[in-house]
């Protein structure tokens, strides 16, 4: 049996989803922005999944803007703040722990003049305090951006006091977080909060990839990064994926009417991975308590992370070395929470979706067993 521990990569579409895809393209294959019949059957479909993806996030309608994905929300919420405040200010303050998709737009800006300012963790366990940010930020920063949940580890950022502090500073300074690995797994309420823009991504919810929402605060201007027909908004050009957007809108109508019910079942799969994770020699777990309960992110000594994945692979268990996103490379991530070089070599990462079951999380505990015991043999 097949089992997939590697849902922070990425998940499998769920079969609403699926089944949506394939009837918005068998009866919803005119153009939004046509004016017939068959454009507005479209706009309507639109219309009802920025309804449904409101409602999720606590928020309007029209605050809603569909992407290519969650690197694409990023990159519009940074590149579109940057050339909609160029008189205003030239500093941009965010953290050491972010994903790529920010780390190298900001570095982007950062060549063409910008002044990055990145925050290590203050806490051991890796997390950042508000006041960190209300020291930060001055009269020059014109953006903020703070990821909700680390794709490695699972920590947890408190990103709504983080925005109030900003805004407390400069009530100017626009203020982003990446939830991509936050949504549909914890409740995210926007009303009433200071953030401006959000970031999320369907693949990561049983929606398929290429497709990304940005929450925008009606109050807050950003100038689009792609140009063209002036569809959803002026904001993002280009005719909507509208098969995506129908299987986004049906994952997530499922992801809220069980949020509550899969929270518990992560917490559940939490306690019963790290209990018994915790009587096997060799296994450090490196993922706190400040944690989502949806990552579990561990070190297993004297095994680099690469070796081991193959042998649970060769057992059809799929896991992550500490960190998809670092092709390998060293995990800056790992770094910046204090983890030493040698363990963060040896990192893998397990990550949960509603489907899990604790039989699965058996049979990988019982093949890393087998791994440890192997492959430790083989380095004598
Ligand atoms: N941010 C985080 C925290 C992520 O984990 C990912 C996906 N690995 C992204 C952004 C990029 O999302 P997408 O794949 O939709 O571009």
């Amino acid at each position: 049996m097949e089992v997939y521990l590697d849902n922070s990569a990425t998940t499998k579409p769920i079969k609403e989803a699926v089944d949506m895809a394939v009837t918005a393209m068998e009866e919803y294959y005119g153009n939004p922005s046509s004016l017939h019949k068959l454009g507005i059957k479209v706009e309507q479909l639109l219309k009802y999944g920025k309804e449904i993806i409101a409602k999720s996030l606590g928020c309007n309608d029209d605050e809603i803007f569909f992407t290519s994905g969650a690197t694409e929300s990023n990159n519009t919420a940074i590149l579109g703040t940057a050339s909609a405040t160029v008189r205003r200010g030239k500093t941009i303050v965010t953290t050491t722990i972010e994903h790529p998709s920010v780390m190298d737009t900001v570095k982007l800006l950062e060549e063409k003049g910008y002044k990055i300012k990145r925050l290590m963790p203050e806490g051991k366990d890796g997390t950042y305090t508000p006041m960190q940010f209300f020291n930060a930020v001055d009269d020059d920063t014109v953006l903020v951006s703070v990821m909700m949940v680390n794709n490695e580890t699972g920590l947890v950022q408190p990103v709504k006091e983080i925005a109030k502090a900003v805004k407390q500073k400069n009530s100017n300074t626009v203020f982003h977080t990446d939830a991509v690995q936050g949504y549909m797994k914890m409740p995210i309420k926007l009303k009433n909060t200071d953030i401006d823009l959000l970031s999320a991504s369907g693949h990561k919810i049983g929606a398929p990839k290429g497709i990304g929402i940005l929450y925008k605060k009606k109050s807050c201007r950003i100038l689009p990064i792609i140009h063209g027909g002036g569809q959803q908004n002026n904001l993002r050009s280009g005719t909507e994926p509208v098969p995506m957007i129908a299987a986004l809108t049906a994952a997530v109508k499922v992801g809220t009417e069980k949020l509550t019910d899969n929270q518990k079942h992560y917490a559940e799969l939490k306690k019963h991975l790290t209990d018994r994770l915790e009587a096997v020699d060799g296994v450090k777990i490196n993922s706190t308590s400040n944690c989502a309960d949806h990552i579990v992110n561990i070190s297993v000594y004297g095994i680099r992370s690469e070796i081991m994945l193959h042998f649970l692979e060769s057992k059809e268990i799929y896991v992550s070395s500490g960190s998809a996103c670092s092709k390998g490379g060293h995990s800056y991530v790992l770094d910046a929470l204090g983890i030493d070089r040698l363990s963060a070599d040896e990192a893998l990462r397990i990550s949960f979706c509603p489907n899990t079951t604790t039989q699965m999380l058996d049979s990988f505990i019982d093949a890393l067993k087998d791994g440890i015991a192997n492959l430790a043999k083989q380095r004598k």
